[in-house]
């Protein structure tokens, strides 16, 4: 039996281990499907990685790197190759391996760490014909930097989030011509660096609320139509662009990775697409733990580490038995411009100073207080000049506020008025 089994070998997966090892547990396995460790970031060979963190710019193989080379340090066992394809509400974890065949293995507690998926076209239904040509931003980013493929030469991009914003200047770079990034919303859904570093550097256009509305050719991709949308995102007529190129890109959003969490009866936030966590990233099942884009997408992997050691050490803590007792909740509740939050229940004497509250907003907001009730009563507020949906919002709670919360908490924006 082991300690602990990681189901992951992404940034999530590592550092929990790694945090894990460190406040005692001997007994831990990483389970990674896999040829290596590292995850999505063996993909991200840009920059911009671990300024947070290791206070320095990274490409995403590096800060994997650093991390790899932190475990190779610690006696955690790895198991590459191998597929979890079950978790037990009593802790058992059915597995398929190359070399190891089909193994259940048993642990005293776990920790999810199998990240997210890309929405594909599917499941944004776009009409038009069905041509070769239309990639998710992910998978086109694995061939031209992990394979040595250029998936295509005359290039539009739907979505304008991160991964696509990295992609339109990928593609670029690679020699492609990227014709327009095309965004739904009347906002990017992407960080600001990066709509300057990737669009404006390169003068790919973005056009804000305009859709793809049809996608034309018979074997590969030849047109794409693109439509400009009213306030219910609904086209247009009569406002069509028509762009001649060989490849859409879709960067329409990310889903957490959460079939064995489901699977396990773990309850999910349909807000967040991951499992509802307490302050210390367990989910409902006892001695299971998510942590990383698994509990929610996240923007940048330096927040995925910090709340992955937080997860590792509360496995830890829980294998242990020094996690105190008296769990009472506190609920967190999402109030106006606030789209979800995680954790989704805080136990204030679980909470050793501060609690890490992590939320996004619903709509661009200009200076703004976020307001943090307890019921009726004003807890906490923070000041923020800019909070933009594309841009999780981080707060941290002091335990002493926690304890004197009565009932539930609920976070909400309130836009200060300009004079
Ligand atoms: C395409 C893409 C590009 C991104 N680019 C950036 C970027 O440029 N900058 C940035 O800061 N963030 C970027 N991100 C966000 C990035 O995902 C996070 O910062 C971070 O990598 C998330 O870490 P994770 O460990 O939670 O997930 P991942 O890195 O996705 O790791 C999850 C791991 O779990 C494994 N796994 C899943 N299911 C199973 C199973 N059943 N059995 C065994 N193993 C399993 C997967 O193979 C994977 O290795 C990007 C995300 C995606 C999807």
């Amino acid at each position: 039996m082991y300690d602990l089994i990681v189901i992951g070998g992404g940034p999530a997966g590592l550092a929990a281990a790694c945090a894990a090892w460190e406040k005692g547990l001997k007994h831990i396995l990483i389970v990674e499907r896999d040829k290596e460790l590292g995850g999505i970031l063996n993909q991200c060979i840009h920059n911009g990685f671990g300024l947070h963190y290791f206070k320095e710019e990274l490409t995403g193989p590096e800060y994997a790197g650093r991390f790899i080379k932190m475990l190779e340090d610690t006696g955690v066992e790895v198991r590459l190759d191998t597929m979890v394809l079950t978790v037990t509400e009593n802790r058992q974890v059915h597995m398929v391996g190359k070399d190891t065949g089909y193994r259940i293995e048993e642990a005293k507690a776990i920790i999810l760490a199998m990240g997210c998926r890309e929405r594909t076209r599917g499941a944004i239904a776009i009409p038009g014909q069905r041509p070769a040509g239309v990639f998710t931003a992910g998978a086109a980013q694995r061939y031209v930097n992990m394979e040595g493929w250029l998936p295509g030469r005359r290039v539009v991009i739907l979505g304008s989030g991160d991964i696509g914003l990295i992609m339109a200047r990928r593609m670029t770079l690679e020699g492609a011509k990227v014709l327009a990034c095309v965004e739904v919303m009347p906002y990017s859904g992407g960080l600001n660096r990066n709509i300057v570093q990737c669009l404006h550097d390169y003068d790919i256009p973005l056009y804000l609320s305009h859709t793809v509305t049809d996608i034309r050719g018979r074997d590969r991709v030849e047109q794409v139509v693109v439509s400009q949308v009213d306030e219910r995102r609904q086209p247009i007529p009569g406002t069509e662009m028509i762009f001649d190129c060989d490849t859409l890109l879709l960067s329409v959003g990310l889903i957490p990775e959460n079939e064995l969490t489901r699977q396990a009866g773990i309850a999910i936030d349909p807000r967040t697409n991951g499992a509802v966590v307490y302050e210390n990233m367990e989910t409902s099942l006892p001695g299971v733990f998510a942590c990383g884009n698994v509990a929610h997408v996240h923007d940048l992997v330096d927040f995925v580490t910090a709340e992955s050691q937080r997860a590792g050490a509360a496995a830890a803590d829980y294998v242990l038995g020094s996690a105190p007792s008296d769990p009472a909740a506190l609920e967190v509740h999402t109030g106006d411009g606030v789209t979800y939050t995680v954790p989704q229940h805080i136990r204030p004497n679980r909470v050793a100073k501060n609690c890490d509250l992590f939320f996004r907003v619903n709509r661009i907001c200009g200076d703004s207080q976020i307001l943090v009730k307890s019921g009726d009563t004003l807890i906490a507020r923070f000041p923020r000049d800019h909070l933009a949906p594309g841009e999780m919002e981080h707060i941290v709670l002091p335990k002493v506020l926690l304890e004197r919360a009565s009932e539930a908490i609920t976070v909400s924006i309130q836009e200060v008025e300009s004079k």
